[in-house]
């Protein structure tokens, strides 16, 4: 079997028992509902054709009869509906949450080409779409098969040419249903590609909406927005256009073929072939016959839609992280902190452009040295290598003499800290955002950590203090106040190894001063190496480290650079001699 049909089954699993009860109320439902027609016809012309006298109390058994299929039909349509649905709602739940953390695990890479507001659809809209076919589809097929076949048994035996008259409108009535159910789909697929481009646009413009308003740009925004939400109105206009063809035309059949059954029925009670209680009956049952054929375009669109709703579920989910654990990954225990790079080259996927080559570079335990060169040169690239955000293309990355290949990355990642330019904190409290360095830190740790960072006083002078909500992204706090939040972050993770990259770049001189101090204390005793692009900051640094567009040309101190009047020279002159 193929595999996504496979896995698309494989979500039944955890409820096959309520599956199957599902489906057994939804046969027992639509098995009752042929009875109707069929008691209706009993005392039309059982009851009623024959001796009167005794007919009232065989009409009040029929009509009880009745109720108590009612009853027991209702029932079933109840355990349909409620947990036939809360079934799909399960499954879907079950799905997202594997998206989720399928999403946590891929790598780098894949997130440098994607949309985030995409990504969120698959994750939401999708889902929702899907976990109605499971729940439907079964049900319907088994609902709407029951009572064409049924009906139609049962019609043939009453009267077999007028059945057959109807059946000459179904295939027609077909072939008309499956064309426009076809224009119906493609204007659906349409739309959800459309919602989705809306979503990632709205996400967008929502996360950068502090910028938009700055540049005064909201009209331009306004613009390109009502561009999307044009093209999905029109497709959504479309979309109606053929629904409305569909049903206006499946109407026109119901139509016919009801004056067709009146029609001949007529001519088939004149001569006496048919009588008028089988007449009833076929115009009650006309509609069994017809609902499979109406409801196809409904039935047909909710596989389709779950169909494309799993297919981009499974998209996401067959594309395996390109960074994960080999087979045999280790934990790094007792981290001394080497960092070694050795003839590694590196080039971004689908960029033929070099980025970084043939680069070899040792860093002994506890060392602390400093990373210069021109911006886009391949700095923060060269970093992102160690914890492994990217893999080299040739060469190895090794800690402690161990490739990072062969580091289980929880371990890996547990061992470097990353104190960049642009934070990232989460929406919630002051607390919760330090406690992300290690989840399990007690208030104390937590506090520590601030200290050290020197955040504890102005996190004190916060109104809640620890407690106080930081709005999304941190919103609420200055550039320095958090950047020493995501300093103090790192204190509590505790990591032999550091990577500071420009992190204080963005800094006034006061805050620099202050989270310099930060920074420094962090680093005693760790292995540190300091992307800085104003080269006062490191200064004092023991060894400089200068790569260009030919990879490591200078290293050194910076008396020595400076007199070696190359690059590093050229750039410290180019911030100090204006
Ligand atoms: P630096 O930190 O020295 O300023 P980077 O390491 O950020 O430079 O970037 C080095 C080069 O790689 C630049 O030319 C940049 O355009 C490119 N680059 C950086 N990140 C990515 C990415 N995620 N995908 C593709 N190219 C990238
Ligand atoms: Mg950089």
């Amino acid at each position: 079997m193929n595999n996504r049909i496979k896995k698309f089954l494989s979500y039944y699993k955890p409820y096959l028992r309520l599956f199957y009860t599902v489906m057994a109320c939804a046969l027992v439902g639509s098995g009752i509902a042929l009875l109707y027609p069929l008691l209706t016809r009993y005392i039309t012309k059982d009851i009623l054709e024959n001796d009167l006298s005794s007919a009232l109390s065989q009409i009040y058994i029929v009509c009880g009869i009745m109720l108590v299929l009612v009853v027991i039909q209702n029932l079933c349509q109840f355990v349909v509906d409620y947990h036939g649905h809360k079934m799909g709602a399960m499954m879907e739940s079950d799905m997202r949450r594997e998206l989720f953390e399928h999403y946590q695990k891929l790598s780098f890479n894949f997130y440098d080409t994607q949309k985030t507001g995409q990504l969120m659809s698959r994750v939401t809209n999708d889902l929702l779409l899907l976990s109605e076919l499971y729940h439907h589809g079964p049900e319907d097929y088994i609902k709407y098969f029951i009572k064409f076949v049924g009906a139609f048994i049962i019609l043939f035996f009453i009267n077999a040419k007028l059945t057959l008259a109807i059946f000459c409108f179904l295939p027609l009535m077909a072939v008309f249903a499956l064309y426009f159910n076809k224009k119906v789909n493609i204007a659906l697929r349409r739309n959800k590609d459309r919602i989705a481009d809306i979503n990632a646009q709205v996400e967008d413009n929502l996360s950068g909406i502090r910028v938009v308003q700055s540049f005064g740009n909201e009209d331009y925004e306004a613009n390109k927005f009502h561009y999307e939400n044009n093209r999905f109105l029109e497709s959504r206009k479309n979309g109606y256009k053929s629904e409305a063809y569909f049903s206006t035309g499946m109407d026109i059949f119901v139509q016919l073929i009801t004056i067709t059954v009146i029609v001949f029925g007529g001519i088939n009670i004149v001569h006496a072939s048919l009588d008028l209680a089988d007449l009833i009956t076929f115009l009650l049952y006309i509609a069994y016959l017809i609902e499979p054929i109406q409801k196809l375009t409904h039935v047909t669109m909710q596989f389709q839609d779950g169909i494309t709703g799993f297919d981009r579920f499974m998209e996401m989910l067959e594309i395996e992280p390109s960074i994960k654990d080999s087979s045999n990954a280790m934990e790094l225990k007792n981290v001394q902190g080497d960092v070694q790079f050795q003839n590694v080259s590196f080039n971004y996927n689908g960029n033929n452009r070099s980025v970084l080559n043939n680069i070899s570079l040792e860093i002994n335990s506890g060392d602390y040295i400093a990373l210069v060169g021109p911006s886009g040169i391949g700095k923060t690239t060269l970093c992102s290598l160690i914890p492994r955000f990217y893999d080299v293309n040739a060469g190895e990355v090794l800690i402690d003499g161990i490739n990072v290949k062969d580091i289980s990355l929880h371990s890996l990642r547990r061992n470097v800290g990353i104190v960049q330019q642009d934070v990232y904190l989460f929406a919630g409290t002051v607390l919760e955002n330090i406690r992300y360095g290690k989840p399990d830190a007690t208030k104390e740790e937590i506090i520590a950590a601030a200290k050290n960072a020197n955040a504890h006083d102005f996190i004190i002078a916060l109104p809640n203090g620890y407690e106080t909500d930081i709005g999304q992204r941190g919103v609420k706090l200055s550039g320095g106040q958090k950047q020493r939040l995501s300093i103090a972050r790192v204190f509590l993770k505790n990591p032999p190894i550091l990577i500071f990259d420009e992190a204080t770049s963005a800094l006034d001189n006061e805050s620099e001063k202050i989270v310099k101090e930060s920074l420094e204390a962090l680093a005693k005793n760790r292995t540190t190496i300091v992307i800085a692009h104003r080269l006062s900051t490191i200064r004092n640094a023991k060894r400089i480290i200068v790569l260009t567009d030919d990879g490591i040309t200078e290293e050194g101190t910076h008396e020595e650079l400076l007199a070696l009047d190359r690059t590093y020279a050229h750039l410290y002159n180019m911030q100090f001699v204006i």
